[in-house]
């Protein structure tokens, strides 16, 4: 009956929502590694905690049924998970990655996965043209993120997946900031989606944790292969967490994005702020092509001001988000991404990038949009 609810049932009804031994409302902790066998030669499902969990397994059903895939596999960070669907390559591989992918992406892919022998290269993934035009002959896969971090540029997913397609490629995204809540990319032709469960999806800043999803049963082997074989699995009670998290995901998103949207309209008519970043204003370039693929646009607002040292005093200043790493809590978080989500990258390639040290984040929590508007407008004032 799952093809029939829509997506808001399915989020507290997806088949793994109870636990099939006692029928209690929530599939509880398991709090173990290993799993009593009856016969030595005929071993059951569960065997060993890093192969099967049953905590993870709910969850992992979970993500998978809520993103149109087939298999979710679940690990310990949003890194864990993309360096694991890393490791679907190999030596002399090459990949193209859109340009402003999560700075930690961008750092494993030109340290560790570098030195290691996958090469990458960094494409404007907002056109498709460029993309097609990047593709060499050792190429393996596209891995875009829309909107990305923290400029917000939206990659037509429907565009680059049918050019990936025609050239073989394998495509992941990485669906961090707008959940399947917002964006499903599996119904555009992507093959693996990838999480940093960490945000929105655990949605209360008590957790780190990673998802990915296949599109087909064979990537899924690949990837839970991956994924006992390297070990970077989530363990029991942060599976709980997550899976506790999704139950509101729907709640949480759309009260957030509606706050989202009226501090973006806000921001947009302050004089001082130089850019406003977010995919649910019109002016915004990618506004048509993310509406056509995406619920919604989000709770992620990044915005301008003239300089580093304006950007320093207003961060100082506010008072009720947190000035931190991170997003897609219940609270607001306030980012700097220049020493935060992108501090790793060379400040060059971080210009060019649009990421200025003027530059902040906001992520937009559960906290009365007129409350956030007044709180900012104090601190924009100093
Ligand atoms: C935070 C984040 C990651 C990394 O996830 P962790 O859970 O911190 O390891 C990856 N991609 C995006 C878009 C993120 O925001």
């Amino acid at each position: 009956m799952g093809d029939a609810l829509r997506l808001r049932t399915r989020i507290l009804h997806h088949g793994a929502d109870t636990d099939p031994h006692t029928g209690a409302a929530a599939v509880p902790v398991y709090q173990v590694s290993t799993f009593a066998q009856k016969d030595p030669v005929n071993l059951g499902k569960y065997e060993y905690a890093r192969g099967e969990n049953p905590t993870r397994e709910a969850l992992e059903h979970a993500i998978a049924e809520l993103e149109g895939g087939v298999t979710g596999v679940a690990f310990a960070s949003g890194m864990a998970a993309i360096c694991s669907v890393l490791l679907l390559f190999q030596p002399g591989d090459h990949l193209l990655v859109a340009e402003d992918v999560y700075g930690g992406t961008y750092r494993a892919l030109t340290t560790i996965f570098r030195r290691w022998g996958l090469e990458s290269s960094f494409v404007d993934a907002t056109e498709p043209e460029k993309v097609a035009a990047a593709v060499r002959p050792n190429t393996r896969a596209l891995f875009v993120e829309t909107p990305s971090n923290p400029t917000l540029k939206i990659s037509d997913l429907a565009a680059v997946a049918s050019i990936a397609k025609e050239k073989g490629l394998l495509t992941i995204v990485d669906n961090t900031f707008m959940t399947p809540y917002l964006q499903r990319p599996i119904d555009f032709g992507f093959d693996v989606v990838v999480h940093s469960a960490t945000k929105f999806l655990g949605g209360h800043s008590d957790l780190i944790a990673g998802l990915v999803v296949s599109r087909t049963a064979e990537m899924g082997e690949r990837l839970k292969f991956i994924q006992r074989a390297f070990g970077a699995i989530l363990g029991p009670q942060d599976s709980y967490l997550v899976s506790r998290g999704i139950k509101t995901l729907a709640a949480r998103m759309e009260i957030q994005q509606i706050g989202a949207g009226k501090i973006a309209r806000w921001l947009a008519d302050v004089s001082g702020i130089r850019k406003v970043y977010y995919p649910g204003l019109p002016e915004h370039p990618g506004y048509k092509i993310h509406l056509r693929q995406a619920a919604g646009a989000g709770a992620v607002v990044s915005f301008e001001l003239p300089d580093g040292p304006s950007a320093h005093r207003f961060m100082r200043s506010v008072r009720l988000p947190l000035l931190a790493v991170s997003l897609g809590g219940v609270e607001s978080i306030l980012s700097y991404p220049a020493t935060m989500s992108h501090g790793s990258m060379p400040r060059e390639e971080r210009l060019a990038r649009g990421i200025t040290d003027g530059l902040v984040r906001l992520s937009v929590g559960l906290e009365d949009p007129e409350d956030l508007i007044r709180d900012l407008e104090q601190a924009l004032g100093k």
